[in-house]
Order: C-alpha cells, then sequence, then structure tokens
C-alpha cells in the first residue's frame, strides 16, 4: 500500500494559495476532488483552506464520501443542493476573503451562483494550481499507471490472437475492452479507437462498422485505467498478410522515431525538444506534414493532462511526470502508422518504460 500522500498535497497546495495571495480554493474538478481527498464520486465541492478542507456532496454518495476522504476532510451531506450547503458550511470556516475558483472547470451557470448566493466570499479566477500539482508523479501514482499499462499490454495481445480479416472495428474493439475488463481495468478512460485501412490515417478515428480486409493496417489506440489512473497505448499491426514493403518502410520509420523519443526524452528537456525527437527523423524522410499532432501528453488521473510535449511548449518538463510518446504518420486515402508507450520522466534519470515497448512490427498472418 502507497503512502498517504494526501494531506502533502494539501500543503503544497497552500503554498500555491500564498504564492496567489488566497485564503482557500474551491475545487470542482472531479479529478482534483480525487487527488487531494481520495473521493471518487462524480459530484462534490470541495474547499481547501489553510486550517480545512471541506467536502460537500449529495445523498448518493454519503457513505463512499465518509469511507474515501473522511481521514483528511469534512464531510457534508446535503439530499436539496450542494451548492447551497456549500456555501452554509464555508461560512463556518472563520474569516475566509478572497476565495479562488477553478476557471477551467467551472460552468458559466456555477459563476453566476458564486456571483448571487456565494457574494459573500471575494472570487477570483484561477487555472491550473492543482493541475501543476498532479504533474510530477509519486510512487504510487508511477505505480498504478504501470499496473494499467501492463494490463493494456496483456489485453492486446489476447485480442490479437483473435482478430480475422472480415471482424468489424467495432468487433475488434468489443473483444479488446471485454479483455480489459476482465484484467481488472476499472474503465475505459476514452472510447476506444479500432481503425482499419485507410480509416487508419484518421488520427482521431472512432471504431466504425468497417471490416478489415487482408493486407490492411489496424490500428488499435486504447486506455485502462488502475486507482483511477490511466494508461494510454497504441499499436498498429498488418492483419491477415504479410506486410508490404511500402507498409513496413512506413512502420518502421515511425517505430525509430518513437523509440528514439522514449528512450531520450528526459525530465529538464522543454516539451518543444522533447517533440523533436521524433519528429526531426520524421521530417528528414518527408513526413512532415503528414505528423500533424504533438508527440505526447501528461498521464495520470485524465488521460490528457500536463506536460504537453509540444512544438509550442518551451517549458522544461517537470521531474516525476508520466506522459505519452506516440509519433504517427498519415497518409490519407492509404492509411496510417501510430505507436504510443507511456513513459516516467524521474528526477536526474533516463526515462523509465511502464508500458511493455513491444513495438517491432507485428503480422497476424
Ligand atoms: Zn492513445
Ligand atoms: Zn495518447
Amino acid at each position: 500500500m502507497a503512502p498517504d500522500r494526501r494531506r502533502a498535497r494539501h500543503d503544497a497546495l497552500i503554498r500555491s494559495l500564498d504564492a496567489e495571495a488566497l485564503d482557500g480554493l474551491l475545487v470542482s474538478s472531479r479529478a482534483n476532488v480525487r487527488y487531494l481527498t481520495g473521493f471518487s464520486g462524480s459530484a462534490a465541492l470541495v474547499a481547501v483552506t489553510r486550517g480545512d478542507v471541506l467536502l460537500v456532496t449529495d445523498f448518493r454518495y454519503d457513505e463512499q464520501a465518509r469511507a474515501e476522504a473522511g481521514a483528511v476532510a469534512r464531510i457534508e451531506v446535503d439530499g436539496t443542493s450542494v451548492w447551497d450547503r456549500f456555501f452554509k458550511e464555508l461560512a463556518t470556516l472563520g474569516p475566509l476573503e478572497r476565495m479562488g475558483y477553478e476557471a477551467h472547470v467551472l460552468s458559466v451557470h456555477d459563476a453566476e451562483r458564486l456571483a448571487q448566493a456565494g457574494r459573500a466570499w471575494c472570487w477570483t479566477a484561477t487555472t491550473d494550481l492543482v493541475e501543476r500539482l498532479r504533474a510530477a508523479k509519486d510512487e504510487g501514482e508511477v505505480a498504478a499507471i504501470r499496473s494499467a499499462a501492463m494490463l493494456a499490454g496483456d489485453a492486446l495481445r489476447e485480442t490479437l490472437a483473435q482478430v480475422r480479416p472480415g471482424m468489424t472495428e467495432l468487433a475488434i474493439a468489443g473483444v479488446l475492452e471485454g479483455a480489459l475488463r476482465r484484467r481488472g481495468s476499472e474503465g475505459h478512460p476514452f472510447a476506444t479507437i479500432v481503425a482499419s485501412g485507410p480509416r487508419s490515417a484518421l488520427p482521431h478515428a472512432r471504431s466504425s462498422r468497417r471490416t478489415v480486409a487482408v493486407g490492411e493496417w489496424l490500428l488499435l489506440d486504447f486506455g485502462a485505467q488502475v486507482d483511477g489512473y490511466c494508461a494510454d497505448i497504441t499499436r498498429t499491426v498488418v492483419v491477415g498478410a504479410r506486410a508490404s514493403e511500402p507498409q513496413r518502410v512506413l512502420y518502421e520509420l515511425v517505430r525509430d522515431a518513437q523509440r528514439r523519443a522514449r528512450t531520450a526524452v528526459r525530465a529538464g528537456m522543454s516539451g518543444r525538444e522533447a517533440d523533436a525527437l521524433a519528429r526531426e527523423p520524421i521530417a528528414a524522410r518527408g513526413f512532415e506534414e503528414a505528423f500533424g499532432h504533438s508527440l505526447g501528453h501528461g498521464l495520470g488521473l485524465e488521460v490528457h493532462e500536463a506536460p504537453r510535449l509540444s512544438k509550442t511548449n518551451a517549458d522544461p518538463l517537470p521531474a516525476g511526470a508520466v506522459v505519452t510518446v506516440e509519433p504517427g504518420v498519415y497518409v490519407a486515402g492509404e492509411g496510417g502508422v501510430r505507436i504510443e508507450d507511456d513513459v516516467h520522466l524521474p528526477d536526474g534519470r533516463g526515462a523509465e518504460l511502464l508500458s511493455d515497448g513491444l513495438t517491432d512490427l507485428v503480422e497476424l498472418v
């Protein structure tokens, strides 16, 4: 069992509040609520102040909130209005003036509640205060992502053994999602992508009723979840035949770029420098336009979080981050190859692979 880090997270958040001259923060992002309190339900408002952590939820979560978060937060349950109860309890936490809220999460409707029912406080927009803390993972978080990534690799192997030409993308997605569930994945962090033939050139294809034919690409991009933490894996295989020469050339270009990037990526390099590790060899072969997305993203309680491995991110990658490395080359009308693994960026050491890294070309013959 990993040590309980929640109080250390509160302390770190208080330091961020000090820097922003805030007396407290209203946390309404589900992932941030879970990170700070352990509560995994779908509805809660949390206030973190220098002296208190308050969690207000509704009657559905009475027992669950007490069990998951009772050790670190004062739990209040309201059967009528979580918001009204939140303001009522907030007023009991002592003199608070400047309260932050998560501007990237709150709806316009909820902002109106702050202005009306919450007018006793001075509400200040903040962004990413908790997300910035979440970017650096502790040991327990890394272990959960590793478990999810390993489970995902096993589920993929089980699935590929059953893939045959003539199956629809949706049927293959069904086999894969069943295998993920049987191996203990808590959910699918995003809609499973199974894209065959020319559809593999659509970087964010949805699985469809199309059937995969002999000799075609099959791209599978899918997630798994353990203790709330996500893994995100992509593999591209050839179905029912050996790869053609152009397929092999395209595959090896992406595989080598991905391997280069996932081995050389380090904490402290900028998101842009990390992105270039894969972009340079792909561009050198004339495929710069065909790699239209960024190299990767942070992974954690959410499947897309900080930091970004992209041309536009000049900031250093924080030590402790877990990120995906997923270059892709897409040829419209023909098909595409994307390969994605998950890596941890420890302080002062090289990248640590969390997924299986089995990226040599698989031909399902
Ligand atoms: Zn993915
Ligand atoms: Zn991804």
